[in-house]
């Protein structure tokens, strides 16, 4: 993790989309954006009239403009009518295998607005040395490598494929030796096609892992699983419950335990939505694919949505701590993820504190998710508020990332 400390790029100014031509000499100089309202992401209302001063791929300062003192010779950006708020970390992603792709993949993510994705258990050990590159205007990459599940034939085989305790320990063993950044597990037989991962087999992977400072993410399907691997001291929730309304037991569990996680990634509603924001950002062809599928579905289409939106409100409403993930490669998913997260009951800030804070303090990144003095300069400029419409985080009219400008893809 150390490495990525050092992932310093020198700012780009002189491609930079919002700001003049920089003066020789100037390229890791210092940059004044001025009065936007900026959302910090910690979950403290926006300042108003901010300044945010920017020097190399770092924030000097960020504050109300009249208390931010800004080096003589600054260059200024004005920001008036814009809002500004950190870029986003998608924590459940499933980039592409080979590291040709998964540059590509991980060039593509800030374009959307996204800093950062945690790659949830189909990574080949192969690609996991990606994770200390400094690849300019690439989102960090973090990496569950090859999670742990039971034979699965006809699905992905990068997975480790257990069936008995020494398997999961001896699996735990080779991914703490990969240095992964968390250990996935799935807990699913996917409609009775599968074996699932038993409890003896569940606990001895959340203790071995434990053994090695390791966390565990686990995916779940049922009610049952879950407060079973809650039992076992489970670290994260890689879904949300999707057989049942949660209960009190449950519940009850959730609050016991302050520091567990959830990734809640929604599935699709099911419902026709405005795909207009999108164009521009994807090959024509795609687009049209897309609304080609954007229609209303019946009822049953719907209720996972539904259901899955009914507990992720009372689990947010007992506080867990609540992440983003969108569970695939399509780097635009986040603002619709953010969309879903919003129309399940959490507020518009509860939802980009879990979209930039939250992801960083699961990933451990300690430089990231909010807009403060020594973190990256990773923001996103925008139209219009989200704090007012959630979907305002699609209208970006610029993304810095590590101080360097980036063309947002839907860029009109
Ligand atoms: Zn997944």
């Amino acid at each position: 993790m150390g490495l990525r400390k050092s992932l310093v790029v020198v700012a780009a100014l002189a491609t930079a989309a919002l700001v003049q031509a920089p003066a020789q000499g100037q390229e890791r100089g210092v940059t004044v954006f001025h009065g936007a309202t900026v959302i910090v992401g910690d979950g403290r209302p926006p300042i108003e009239n901010a300044s945010l001063v920017v020097e190399g791929a770092r924030l000097l300062q960020v504050g109300p403009s009249a208390q931010v003192r800004a080096p003589v010779g600054a260059r200024r950006v004005d920001l008036a009518g814009k809002t500004v708020m950190p870029m986003l970390i998608d924590a459940h992603v499933h980039t592409s295998a080979t590291a040709e792709a998964l540059t590509e993949d991980l060039k593509r993510r800030p374009t959307w607005g996204v800093s950062t994705v945690m790659s949830m258990g189909t990574d080949p050990f192969t690609v996991l040395p990606m994770r200390a590159r400094a690849i300019p205007g690439a989102a960090r990459y973090f990496s569950a490598g090859r999670g742990i599940t039971r034979p699965e034939p006809g699905r992905t085989t990068v997975p480790f494929w257990i069936n008995t305790e020494a398997d999961a320990r001896a699996a735990v063993n080779e991914l703490a030796g990969q240095k992964v950044d968390l250990v996935k597990v799935w807990v699913d037989d996917r409609g009775g096609m599968f074996p699932k991962v038993t409890p003896p087999l569940y606990t001895a992977v959340i203790d071995e892992a434990h053994k090695h400072q390791l966390r565990v993410s686990a995916h779940i399907f049922t009610l049952e699983d879950g407060k079973g691997l809650l039992r076992a001291g489970l670290d994260a929730l890689a879904h949300g419950v999707r057989d049942r309304d949660v209960d009190d037991e449950f519940l009850a569990m959730v609050r016991a335990r302050p520091n567990l996680v959830l990734n809640p990634n929604l599935p699709a509603r099911g419902v026709r939505t405005d795909l207009s924001w999108l164009a521009g950002g994807l090959p024509a062809a795609e687009l049209q694919r897309l609304e080609a599928e954007n229609t209303d579905r019946p009822a049953a289409v719907q209720e996972p949505y539904l259901l899955q939106a009914r507990n992720l409100a009372k689990m947010s409403a007992a506080g867990v701590k609540v992440v983003l993930g969108t569970d695939g490669n399509t780097p635009w998913q986040a603002h619709v993820e953010m969309e879903d997260m919003v129309l399940a009951g959490m507020t518009p800030m509860q939802v980009i504190v879990a979209s930039t804070r939250n992801g960083a303090e699961f990933l451990r990144i300690a430089d990231a998710g909010t807009l403060e003095a020594g973190k990256s300069a990773d923001f996103i400029v925008l139209d219009a508020n989200p704090l007012a419409d959630i979907k305002n985080t699609r209208r970006m009219s610029a993304v810095y990332l590590r101080g360097e400008a980036i063309k947002p893809a839907n860029a009109r």
